[in-house]
């Protein structure tokens, strides 16, 4: 850069700041948060939706807002010390020549997706190495604008890519405050609207348009321009009708590639984009973004409609729907790819801060907390592209993929494409992010449990938390409520569908039985130092998946029986390594388990380890009963699907010892049902 530019940036930048300023004034302010170390109060300031958009039930807190403890910050900092923050080190898609970078390599999405989650992984963990990484893509971005307002490498103008940028560079902004930010958006979004009619979204971009209109209702809500509304209502007349799909479900089966014309040539069609895991995943988060604007029920509905039709057809005990990568029905021995594990947490966060609906923060918790570690190996320098409930072998075989390649279960860098190596970094981060949340009326709220401190500005008090809790692995939680002088607001905790018999206490005082799929309000005076403790009975449980097969659950984890693994390396890929995990141990028993017998089964728990997701020393253990199925067998390395039940066995009984879902790596999740007279 020569030295004319360089003053020339600085006066830019000073005017760009200078015009932040007058916008971060007029912020409809909820409560102005002021966390140690930000840039400025209107970095952290919790901005409400200003009207007309309807309120939502609950607000994100600014990413910075909440810190993870305990657990969590050990499985950030392993994401941090493995392929999370070494990924451009060793995978030139988002190594020093990408587009986003300025460089002539990948141009696409794979850049916006690595600094989609790297950002929030860097800010929660304070981690100047991994902010300086993040810190490049943001500057590249923010310093090279095209006049006419576009975003991007110049090689490309597909929409798409540059919704994922626009999630990262809110994210940035939330943290630091950089004034550079707001303006660059808002040029964008100008620029937008002026050129989608004559380039309408198309292929990815037209079936993901709730992500742009999901951005510019954030910018919207901090600079209140109403062409922003303009623009989500265009963005939603040439996007993808979601909520007609699900009104009239017509994908009831496994898709073929046939059947959504996958040959024809063209790229993919409709159909094709219309089944697709990914597209689903991020759709969910479609109709709760759209009723902002129009302030309608039937639009508020339009999520649990299609989780419901999701869950009927294609629902797996993981909590997933199967995926891979196209609908495949309820065989557990179909796949869901890591791509639409993460976007389906991130729609389900996004959705529940707008509709404030418990059971979609039990949901989230059990992607999180069993899909998301379940496709990684312990250390997370490996992945799947597609993991299996009932997975008993991770090689290279054709079967039981109907339109994905032979490498898809196999852990590695990029197994079968290279989509999840890039995407899979917002998982863990955001969740972390969406812990606690704001409510419409200035209280705080537990939106999931994991330990974690949060300090933040309630009613212009700053209010710091502390969450202590081994959950989900215990049924405890304490949150120390450190408000920094004496005030009222309401502090609200979700009692989870599966948690009755709960009981919460206020510094040892036993407060009101709560009601198990809600969110408790205890509105009081809060003073420093105050003790809110929960109790989450974790009693084990029985769900029914495909062909009355049975799953346990224990809170929300679910449990699978591991097979032994044999662990054969493939082949080096740079600073890691592809993998395939072959069974040494029998897998095929019928369990002596329905909702009754359940409470029979034995939990076992032990010292929460520093990879609580691990195999060895796993936290917590289930002893059942169950006899060897012979019939049952693997073909080409996948699981016949789990016959229909009750079956019977001649064999004799044996206990069997369940560990988490994400412990092992290769398991069964959904069993047979043994006759109760055998
Ligand atoms: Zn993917």
């Amino acid at each position: 850069m020569c030295k004319s530019d360089f003053s020339f940036t600085n006066r830019r930048s000073f005017l760009k700041q200078a015009s932040a300023a007058a916008i971060a004034s007029s912020l409809p302010i909820h409560s102005g948060l002021a966390f140690a170390g930000a840039a400025s109060d209107s970095a952290q300031a919790v901005v409400v939706n200003r009207p007309p958009l309807a309120p939502n039930a609950f607000y994100l807190l600014p990413l910075g807002s909440i810190r993870p403890i305990g657990w969590l910050r050990n499985q950030l900092e392993i994401q941090a010390n493995g392929l999370g923050g070494h990924l451009d080190e060793t995978w030139a898609d988002v190594g020093p020549n990408s587009g986003w970078l300025g460089g002539t390599g990948e141009s696409w999405e794979r850049g916006p997706y690595f600094v989609d989650g790297l950002v929030p992984l860097a800010y929660q963990l304070d981690d100047a190495r991994l902010k300086a990484k993040a810190q490049k893509f943001m500057d590249w971005t923010l310093e090279n604008q095209s006049s006419n307002g576009m975003i991007g490498p110049r090689s490309n103008d597909d929409w798409w890519p540059r919704m994922v940028m626009l999630k990262a560079l809110a994210q940035y902004q939330e943290a630091t405050g950089d004034p550079r930010v707001i303006p660059v958006l808002s040029r964008y979004f100008a620029y937008q609207l002026t050129a989608l009619p004559g380039r309408p979204l198309r292929d990815w971009g037209k079936f993901r348009w709730q992500d742009n209109a999901l951005i510019a209702i954030w910018l919207y809500n901090r600079t209140g321009d109403p062409k922003l509304i303009e623009l989500v209502r265009l963005l939603h007349s040439q996007g993808h009708d979601w909520q007609a799909q699900y009104a009239n479900f017509k994908f009831t089966e496994l898709v073929t590639p046939e059947s959504i014309k996958l040959n024809d040539g063209g790229g993919l069609l409709d159909p094709a984009l219309s089944t697709h895991g990914v597209n689903n995943g991020q759709a969910l988060k479609a109709a709760p973004v759209w009723s902002l604007v129009t302030n309608n029920d039937s639009d508020r509905r339009g999520l649990g409609q299609m989780l419901a039709a999701l869950d009927k057809y294609h629902g797996l005990p993981n909590g997933m729907f199967s995926c891979d990568e196209h609908f495949a029905g309820r065989n557990p021995s179909q796949g869901s790819e890591l791509c639409t594990v993460v976007e389906m947490m991130f729609s389900l966060e996004q959705s529940l801060a707008i509709l404030g609906d418990a059971a979609l923060s039990d949901r989230l918790e059990r992607l999180a907390f069993n899909a998301l570690p379940g496709t990684f190996t312990d250390d997370m320098w490996a992945h799947q592209y597609n993991q299996e409930p009932n997975q008993v072998e991770v090689s290279l075989h054709r079967k039981p993929w109907t339109t994905d390649g032979p490498e898809s279960n196999l852990f590695g860098l990029e197994p079968n494409f290279g989509c999840c190596t890039a995407n899979f970094h917002q998982g863990w981060p955001k969740f972390a992010a969406s812990l606690w949340m704001a409510s419409a009326d200035n209280g705080l709220v537990a939106a999931a449990y994991a330990p974690c401190e949060v300090r933040t500005r309630v009613q212009d008090t700053v209010v710091q938390l502390k969450e202590e809790t081994d959950y989900p692995f215990r049924d405890a939680v304490r949150v120390t409520v450190n408000p920094s002088s004496t005030m009222e607001f309401p502090l609200r905790l979700r009692i989870p569908g599966w948690g009755e018999g709960a009981t919460i206490s206020v510094n040892g005082q036993a407060e009101a039985s709560p009601v198990a799929g809600t969110f408790v309000k205890i509105d009081r005076k809060w003073k420093p130092g105050d003790v809110v403790e929960l109790k989450l009975p974790m009693r084990p449980r029985v769900s029914r998946g495909f062909n009355d097969s049975v799953s346990i659950d224990r809170g929300p984890l679910v449990f699978s029986l591991p097979i032994g693994e044999d662990w054969v390396k493939l082949r080096d890929r740079g600073m890691t390594a592809d993998w395939q995990v072959f069974p040494s141990s029998q897998w095929n028993y019928a369990v002596a388990v329905n909702e009754q017998a359940i409470g029979e089964a034995i939990v076992k728990e032990a010292a929460l380890g520093k990879a609580p997701f691990a195999l060895k020393n796993s936290p917590v253990t289930m002893e059942i009963e169950a006899r060897k199925l012979p019939s049952w067998r693997a073909v080409d390395g996948v699981a016949d699907p789990v016959p229909q039940s009750p079956v019977s066995s001649g064999e004799p009984k044996e206990r069997i010892t369940l560990v988490p879902y994400a412990a092992a790596k290769l398991r069964i999740t959904s069993f047979p049902e043994l006759k109760a007279t055998v």
